[in-house]
């Protein structure tokens, strides 16, 4: 049963229109177009292509790899031309300027279709979204003359974009950076070092690549405040003409998953490179690039995860394996559907309540970032700028972390099918564990969150969280219908609330309080996050529902039925872990502090 995939469209109509008011990014100015007949037709499109092309291409690509031939890398077959077929419709520059060839839809409308694309093929995926990552940062951060010369082939996908910050010896503290950029006199730079771990690197899709390169100049204070950020073409243009320029792919690396995404050794050799931005302040460009990156990595997670369920859902329905508890389902049938067990239900049930929330808790984030970037108003922009970067960390770690559980639990549901290849569900799970790994690792994520998000502005990021929950709540207290909702959320953000305090007071004491707490802190944040998005996911669905449903389709009342049900488990089954999460994260860092360096 090899796998498939459908995309969520219906879901997705339910967040952005339904839950959201998807209408308000069409009021945005410059998004004029992005109505909702033209978002889903996007959208449904972008399903299309994920489904019909992208999804068969996974597998094979698993099996076949990247290769590296004669100095240079190519893609696993097929990849070129579904590439191409990008290219030919638009896709790359979705959510580019027009200025530059683009669609110029919202933010968020591309972050939908990212999860459709990413759950069909997320190696090929990578390489799309790297080269919007370029794009973004140099659009942000870049000289005018750049964007004109760059710009316009990023976004028609004739070139492609990485981002190359890690170096051997420098992972997570990029302070150790040694590349070195030494001023060429004619407003060019020179670059020589060498990165490691670079995705997209090099390969066959486009024909040039454009590196954004962590550097330091010869004057740099030590550390990471010296730090700038260069874009190094791998062919230079030069009268008309692309010219190599010193920038060389050695090797490749073999990898756990991921394995059609090319993961590079780069050496620059002298390279010419352009300043982007100002000089020393390059991991503010980065930041840029690094923010929007995060928040689609947390996307991977939510998506691998769909794409789990969906393979594990087909098989619960195929696979003929005992009787229902109560007696035979099927009597007719040798045995019934595994479906019909209350274990098998647990894990497909916790893997779609998850999913659900996160596409919910993506979105509002997305959403907020449109409205950060372009609201007239400037106080809304400042309280959805706050609500992004607090929640930011949450959906890169959170999601991925779910991500990767719940891809194992889907793997489970197929029992030993799951662990052969020929299902596909393994890969899945390997292509989800590095989600876990880049762009931060997790644990970074967490020490943001604690470290820096939490207490930005004096905890005015963290009122743009609680202010809504708590109206919502207060709104909400007289409807008895939602009490089964509200009041499990009550509890939840009472321990986030209680959780928050002790972090501020403790880490003052001792900040490694807050380091072992972090972790735990983050996820019992995640978990409140979703439980709050619940909670009006059902309120919708109960407004739906209300008088039985008279006038909804038996399709759209089986919907919501289904919704309000999900809510329930979610409610019963899935947030209870926010009271681990709350016992560990205030049990402090004694038992894992005092242990002795000696004895591990
Ligand atoms: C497949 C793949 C693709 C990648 N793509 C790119 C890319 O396109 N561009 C790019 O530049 N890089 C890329 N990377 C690199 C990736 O971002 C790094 O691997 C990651 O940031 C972690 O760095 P590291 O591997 O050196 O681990 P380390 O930094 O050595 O961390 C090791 C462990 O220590 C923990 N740790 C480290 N410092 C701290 C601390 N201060 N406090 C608490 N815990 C800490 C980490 O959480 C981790 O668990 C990629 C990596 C892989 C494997």
């Amino acid at each position: 049963m090899p796998m498939t995939y459908k995309s969520p469209l219906r879901d997705l109509r339910f967040v952005y229109y339904e839950l959201f008011d998807g209408d308000e990014l069409a009021r945005l100015p410059g998004f004029e177009d992005a109505t909702q007949d033209t978002v889903e037709a996007v959208l449904e499109e972008m399903g299309k292509i994920a489904s019909e092309v992208l999804q068969p291409l996974n597998g094979p690509g698993d099996e076949q790899g990247c290769r590296l031939e004669n100095g240079a890398v190519r893609a696993p077959d097929g990849f070129r031309d579904a590439w191409k077929l990008l290219r030919e419709g638009g896709w790359m520059g979705l959510t580019a300027r027009p200025e530059y060839g683009g669609q110029g839809m919202p933010y968020s409308v591309g972050v939908a279709a990212s999860e459709l694309m990413i759950a069909a093929n997320l190696s090929f995926s990578m390489y799309v979204f790297l080269t919007h990552g370029a794009y973004d940062a140099l659009d942000h951060h870049a000289s005018d003359e750049l964007k004109e010369m760059f710009l316009p082939k990023l976004v028609d996908g004739s070139w492609a974009g990485t981002m190359c910050l890690t170096e051997s010896q420098s992972g997570t503290d990029l302070g150790l950076v040694r590349t070195r950029a030494v001023d060429a006199g004619d407003g060019a730079w020179k670059l020589t070092g060498s990165k490691i771990f670079i995705s997209a690197g090099d390969h066959d899709l486009a024909e040039n690549i454009v590196h954004l390169v962590l550097a330091r100049t010869p004057d740099a204070p030590p550390g990471i405040k010296g730090i700038s950020m260069f874009l190094v073409p791998k062919l230079r243009p030069e009268g008309g003409r692309l010219v190599p320029n010193g920038v060389s792919c050695p090797s490749i690396e073999h990898k756990l998953g991921i394995k059609g995404s090319a993961t590079c050794v780069i050496d620059f050799d002298g390279s010419t490179g352009y300043l982007v931005g100002e000089p020393h302040k390059g991991m503010r460009a980065m930041f840029t690039m690094m923010n929007a990156a995060r928040l689609h990595v947390g996307v991977q997670g939510l998506a691998l995860s769909e794409a789990g369920y969906q393979a594990a859902t087909a098989f619960a329905r195929e696979r003929l394996q005992g009787r229902a508890l109560t007696g035979a389902r099927y009597p007719d049938q040798e045995a019934d559907p595994i479906l019909v067990h209350p274990d098998v239900r647990r894990m497909l049930l916790s893997i779609r309540a998850f999913n659900e929330g996160a596409r919910a808790l993506t979105a509002w984030i997305a959403m907020a970032i449109d409205h950060a970037e372009s609201d007239p108003d400037p106080a809304r922009r400042e309280e959805a700028d706050d609500l992004a970067s607090l929640l930011t960390p949450i959906v890169k770690a959170f999601q991925t972390d779910l991500g990767f559980e719940m891809a194992n639990v889907a793997l489970q549901v197929h029992g030993g099918y799951g662990y052969v290849r020929e299902y596909g569900i393994e890969q899945v799970v390997r292509d989800a564990r590095i989600t876990q790994i880049y762009e931060g690792t997790n644990g970074i994520q967490a020490l943001d969150l604690v470290g820096r998000k939490m207490p930005a502005h004096t905890g005015r990021a963290l009122r743009r969280f609680f202010h809504p929950v708590s109206e919502f709540l207060a709104a909400e207290s007289g409807n008895e219908a939602l009490a089964e909702f509200t009041g499990p959320l009550a509890k939840a953000v009472d321990r986030l609330q209680r959780s928050t305090l002790w972090l501020a007071t403790e880490s003052m004491k001792n900040p490694e309080q807050a380091g072992a707490a972090a972790t735990d802190f983050l996820h019992l944040f995640g978990w409140t996050a979703l439980a709050y998005l619940w909670a009006r996911m059902a309120k919708v669905a109960q407004q739906k529902l209300a008088d039985g449903g008279t006038g909804l389709s038996a399709e759209e009342r089986a919907f919501y039925d289904a919704k309000l049900r999900t809510a329930r488990f979610f409610v019963e089954r899935l947030l209870p872990r926010t009271s681990g999460h709350f016992a560990n994260l205030m049990s402090g860092s004694r038992t894992m502090m005092e242990f002795p360096d000696s004895a591990f």
